[in-house]
C-alpha cells in the first residue's frame, strides 16, 4: 500500500517545510520573469512562500528569494509579488486595499 503524500516545500521565508497547498509559488520564467503562479504548472525556477507578510518580509530582507530564483528582484517587483503573496493573508486587508486603489 501506498501512503499518498501531499508535495512538501520550504517556504524562502520561515524555512519551514509546508504542505505546497499552504503556500505560494514564486516562479522565474524560462524568459526571465518573476511571476507568482497562482496554478503551480508555469514552467521555471520555482521558489514557495507561505500566504504572509512576515514571510515575505523575512525573505525580502535575506534575499532569499533571490537566491532561489537566482535572479536578481528589484523594488517595484518585490512589492508586485508581496501583494500577490499576502493577498489571501485576511489579516492585511486593509494595506492590500490601501497599495490596490493606485495600481489598475
Ligand atoms: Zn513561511
Amino acid at each position: 500500500m501506498k501512503q499518498k503524500k501531499l508535495p512538501q516545500r520550504m517556504c524562502v521565508g520561515c524555512q519551514e517545510i509546508k504542505n505546497k497547498k499552504e503556500m505560494v509559488r514564486i516562479v522565474r520564467t524560462p524568459t526571465g520573469e518573476v511571476v507568482i503562479d497562482l496554478t503551480g504548472k508555469k514552467s521555471g525556477r520555482g521558489a514557495y512562500i507561505c500566504h504572509n507578510e512576515i514571510c515575505f518580509s523575512k525573505a525580502y530582507k535575506e534575499k532569499r528569494l533571490e537566491k532561489a530564483l537566482k535572479q536578481p528582484i528589484g523594488g517595484e517587483l518585490y512589492e508586485q509579488l508581496r501583494l500577490g503573496v499576502i493577498q489571501d493573508d485576511k489579516s492585511k486587508v486593509t494595506e492590500s486595499a490601501r497599495i490596490g486603489t493606485k495600481s489598475r
